[in-house]
């Protein structure tokens, strides 16, 4: 059963019970820091802990271009919720020595893992932290996709990564994700209970997972029905936002009208709905958290490159004004 609570802005909202979960406690791997990553080409450059750990991994490998891997499937989409892909991508992942894959927990047998890819130099400090999540509604299965997607463009130019940090969780709703509905094995709407003391499990795995990783751009991938374009919904004022969306308009159809959102400017929108992980997020820190929405009814692959170059740009865009001064 269910019980309604009141959200922050004075909407309904539905949280699960308020009865204590138990759950097999996942054997969690911690998160590098930006230096504890490096470049596969610079290993000589590298010394401590990190090139003894990396040199490791990469004697095991000695025989395979790992590189040349990445940058062969750089295109590859995974095929809509199946999950096996993703995990099956998500454990290639694990074998790069740039890349190191965070354990969060298991949710239903399945293990939950965050992506972590370090600045291109790891010798300068970031610039910008980035926190990208897919799938926290099951069905809208172009965000998981995209999200490896641009793991894999990461790998393959490295210059993206210049002063930027990256934390990717391909799927937040393992359950639903694999079954193709929106809600949780349990029924519940992830996206509408990161306010909830008593979130479903997968959701305190994500808090807990952007509360180590603190970043300053967190970006939400969804995909929403019945749009006739590609949105960002905002979490607050966000004017890169603006040109991001116009230029992505040279390329994907860009929404201008919601009936559920309210708009700010062309294929800027706001909304109320409380306990996303976009608000929660944004709550919790982050300068600037944002969902993106791919039109849900149009072409599969379409949804998947439009919600990656959005992403891509997003980032772009958030690290140039990282950058910037403070205006007095
Ligand atoms: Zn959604």
């Amino acid at each position: 059963m269910l019980h309604a609570v009141q959200g922050q802005l004075g909407t309904v909202s539905t949280c699960p019970p308020a009865v204590a979960l138990s759950h097999p406690v996942p054997t969690l791997s911690t998160p590098t820091s930006c230096a504890d990553h490096y470049q596969s080409g610079s290993v000589q450059a590298v010394t401590g802990p990190a090139y003894v750990a990396s040199a490791r991994r990469a004697s095991g490998q000695a025989l395979i271009d790992l590189q040349a891997a990445a940058r062969l499937k750089a295109q590859d989409v995974v095929a809509p919720n199946r999950l096996d892909q993703v995990l099956a991508r998500v454990a290639e992942l694990r074998r790069l020595p740039q890349v190191h894959v965070e354990d969060i927990g298991v949710v239903a047998g399945t293990l939950m893992s965050v992506v972590h890819l370090g600045c291109n130099d790891p010798t300068k400090p970031p610039k910008l932290r980035v926190f990208i999540a897919a799938g926290v509604h099951g069905n809208e299965a172009a965000g998981p996709a995209a999200a490896l997607l641009l793991v894999n463009r990461l790998l393959v130019h490295p210059e993206l990564r210049e002063g930027v940090e990256f934390a990717v969780l391909p799927v937040v709703n393992p359950t639903g994700y694999a079954a193709n509905l929106r809600l949780n094995a349990d029924q519940h709407d992830d996206n509408r209970t990161f306010h909830c003391f008593n979130a479903p499990k997968e959701v305190k795995f994500v808090r807990a997972a952007l509360k180590r990783v603190a970043p300053d751009l967190v970006i939400d991938l969804h995909a929403a029905v019945s749009s006739d374009g590609f949105f960002a919904i905002e979490s607050t004022p966000t004017p890169f936002l603006d040109d991001v969306l116009k230029r992505l308009a040279a390329d994907f159809r860009v929404s201008d009208a919601s009936r559920i959102y309210r708009r700010r400017t062309t294929g800027v929108f706001t909304s109320n709905n409380p306990g996303t992980l976009k608000g929660y997020a944004h709550a919790h820190g982050a300068r600037w958290a944002v969902t993106l929405e791919a039109p849900y009814e149009h072409d599969y692959q379409e949804q998947v490159k439009g919600l990656e170059q959005l992403a891509r740009n997003i980032v772009a865009a958030a690290k140039r004004e990282a950058a910037a001064p403070v205006a007095a």
